[in-house]
Formats: C-alpha cells, structure tokens, sequence
C-alpha cells in the first residue's frame, strides 16, 4: 500500500473475521481539539483476525459475572436514592429505545426518581418527536428538552461538515458536557449512560470491576478549542458568534466542577447491553414508535431514528472509513448472536452503500449549502488509500470484493 491515508489511519484496511468491522474504526479522540488535518489511530484487529469490540463482547459472555454486577449496581443505586423524592439519578437521552429503556428500568425496577433530560437533534424526525413527548411520560419522570439556537447550530453543522465531514461534531460536542452541566444545575450527584464506547471499539477493553469514571473525562482545560473544525476565537470573528452563543457547545472547565461530586457511570456495565432486548423491552413497557419505514443506508427501522442528520452521518463515516450504518448495525447483531456474519455480509451488499435520500435535502437545508457542494466536499473527503477513480466511478479498492463498486 503506497495511497496516502487523509486521516492518519492505516493504509491498510485489516477485516475482523468475526464481525463486519475494520481497522479503520477511529479510536476515541479528543473532540474538542479536532481540527482538520487532526491524526487518529484505528481501532486494534488482533493477531487473530479479531477486532477489539469482538474481544470485549467474547469477554462479556465468558468473564463478566452479570448476577455479581447487577448485585453491585444495586448497592450503588441505594447509595444515592433519595427518600424525600427529589430527582437521584439525571438520565440524559433522545427518548430513543436506550435512553428510554435506562430511564424505566432506573424508575420501576430499582425505585429511583429520575430527571430524564434531552439536547434535541438537530431536526427531529416526527416519530423522534414522538418519542421524546412521551419518553417522562412512558418513563414515569419529568424530561427537559433543551434546544440550541438553530441559527448557530447550522452554521456549525456546516463548519463541521465542509472541514471535517461530520456535521454532527459541534453538536455531539455538545452533548457530551450536557448532563453533567444538567446534573450540576440540578443537584443531582448521579448520571446514568447506557453502553460504554468500548461495545463498539471506541477505546480500550474494560471488563475491569471498577466502572467509575474519573470526572477528568467530562472535563477540559484546553486553551485552544475547535468546533466543526474551526478555533473559537475563529468562529466569533466569523460568524460574530458570543461567547454565550456557543455555550452549549464548550467542555466544562476543571474549576467549575470543584465543589461538585458527581458520578458517572455506564449501566452497561452492569447490566448486559443488547440493543434488540431493549428494543422489545421498550417496546413492550413503554410503547416506544418504531420508524414506519426501513431506514437508509442500513435494514432496521428502530435504532437512532430521531435525528434527521443521524443517516446523514453515516454515510460520511462511510465515505471517510467504510464504515457506514448497516456495517454498525450488523456488527452489533452478529455480536450478540442474533445473525452470522455471511447473513452480516448479505446486508453490507444491499445497504451499506446507499445514499441517504430521505431526508438530505433536509440536512442540506438546515445547513445552508447546494446539493453541488455537498457532492464536492464527499468526493474531496475520500482518502486515497480508499478509494479511487475509475472514468466517473468511484472504487472502493479495499472494500469486501463484493463492495468494491459503488451501487
Ligand atoms: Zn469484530
């Protein structure tokens, strides 16, 4: 392999033989200072052909005790359970089937009082929509929605899109400081997440006994902060942004938390973390909407259906690493045993490759850019170690070989 990697990925990709997965599964990297041209490190493919989400998912059914960790989780919860019936737990989520799922079982299974709190897509699906009205409701808690200003949101959507081609950037930047701004806000001592990154291969293995993570992780302190792709101090010159403006987007600063205990802790570790399970658990306690159609570029219809820029979002993983939707979906499934990875491949071949039409002109339209420059910006994102031209055809040269052409 001699192509160039744009973003500092190996050049070559390395396939699990379990999943559907690659090597060119970025690592977790530090968002915030994300600015175009930032390097990345792709997720581990061991010597056996076996990628690291596939590892943890093996250790999960083999090592983890989940009788022992739910035990544990329990012991937990009656640490911070309130008695007066104030809010014990902040629950932050779209009011899709995993904040959903946490928020209920928090609630009726273990009696806590949860606030359920939501930063809300950038454009909401109607069947999202629906969800979030009804998630305190189905859930039995209270829920705030918060929504930024869509007239900096756009801009940022587009910065993020056209520097970094993620237009979801400045906006998961954003929801990652929100529960604990919330939480602080609140007086409430405990939030609750679902999975941890580590399900997916976003970081390294941790089947350790000791889930609690450091507040370090939730706070910066960096002096130099990017968003889309773009210094602060940029943005505010640009766009004569305030430093009010972009708030919702800024990590919270060490010194704001002094004074603060809060913990943070992924329920995924203590109870086994399934998708489908919670899809049919929802579906069943809480009457959660799944989508009334197939959505794009992958072959379920009930997972990450709120936001109308989320398909928007995969094909640009997919353009930029071969990782799009269905590849996430299927790895996911074939993890958890409910297909094998032939029948994986079977759908990687039907949708995988599928530009997501419902609702481009959407995405487009909120952040204020031509169908022409869109298709220019993808195209300038390909990596040369990915893909190559051939007449007007893009190749996809190190694709499985039955997605090496695009349909
Ligand atoms: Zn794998």
């Amino acid at each position: 392999m001699s192509e160039k990697s744009l973003y500092g990925l190996p050049e070559k990709v390395i396939h699990c033989q379990r999943c559907v997965m690659h090597n060119q599964k970025p690592y977790s990297v530090n968002e915030v200072t994300h600015a175009k041209g930032s390097k990345k490190s792709g997720m581990p493919v061991d010597e056996e052909g076996v990628c690291s989400a596939c590892r943890f998912a093996e250790e999960k059914k083999k090592i983890v005790n989940w009788d022992e960790r739910e035990e544990k989780l329990l012991k937990l919860l009656d640490q911070y359970r309130r008695k007066d019936g104030y809010y014990d737990v902040l629950v932050s989520g779209s009011g899709g089937k995993d904040s959903m799922y946490i928020a209920h079982v928090l609630r009726h299974r273990y009696g806590m009082h949860p606030l359920t709190v939501t930063y809300a897509p950038l454009l909401y699906t109607d069947v999202g929509r629906n969800n979030v009205w009804n998630w305190g409701r189905r859930a039995g808690a209270d829920n705030y929605v918060f929504t930024a200003n869509p007239d900096v949101a756009g801009v940022l959507a587009r910065e993020g899109f056209s520097n970094l081609l993620h237009p979801l950037q400045p906006f998961k930047f954003g929801i990652k400081s929100f529960a604990t701004k919330l939480a602080m806000r609140f007086g409430i001592e405990l939030v609750m997440y679902g999975e941890s990154g580590v399900e997916y291969g976003s970081g390294g293995n941790d089947t350790a006994e000791d889930a609690t993570y450091d507040m370090s992780l939730y706070t910066n302190d960096a002096k130099d902060i990017y968003l889309g792709g773009v210094h602060m101090d940029l943005l505010k010159e640009k766009y004569k942004f305030s430093e009010h403006d972009l708030y919702p987007y800024l990590p919270i600063r060490s010194h704001e938390v002094v004074g603060y205990k809060i913990r943070v802790e992924h329920l995924g570790h203590y109870i086994k973390w399934d998708p489908q399970t919670m899809f049919f658990y929802v579906a069943e306690n809480c009457d959660f909407e799944a989508d009334s159609q197939r959505t794009d570029s992958t072959h379920g219809k009930y997972s990450g259906v709120d936001d109308k820029f989320e398909s928007l979002h995969f094909y640009c993983q997919y353009i930029k690493f071969y990782i799009g939707r269905c590849r996430y979906d299927t790895s996911q499934e074939i993890r958890g045993g409910h297909i094998t990875r032939e029948e994986g491949i079977a759908l990687l071949e039907q949708f995988e490759r599928e530009v997501p039409e419902r609702y481009l002109a959407d995405c487009l339209d909120f952040m204020g850019v031509s169908e022409e420059f869109f298709w220019k910006t993808v195209d300038h994102a390909r990596s040369p170690h990915l893909w190559r031209k051939e007449g007007h055809k893009w190749i996809a040269h190190q694709e499985l070989p039955s997605m090496r052409e695009l349909i």
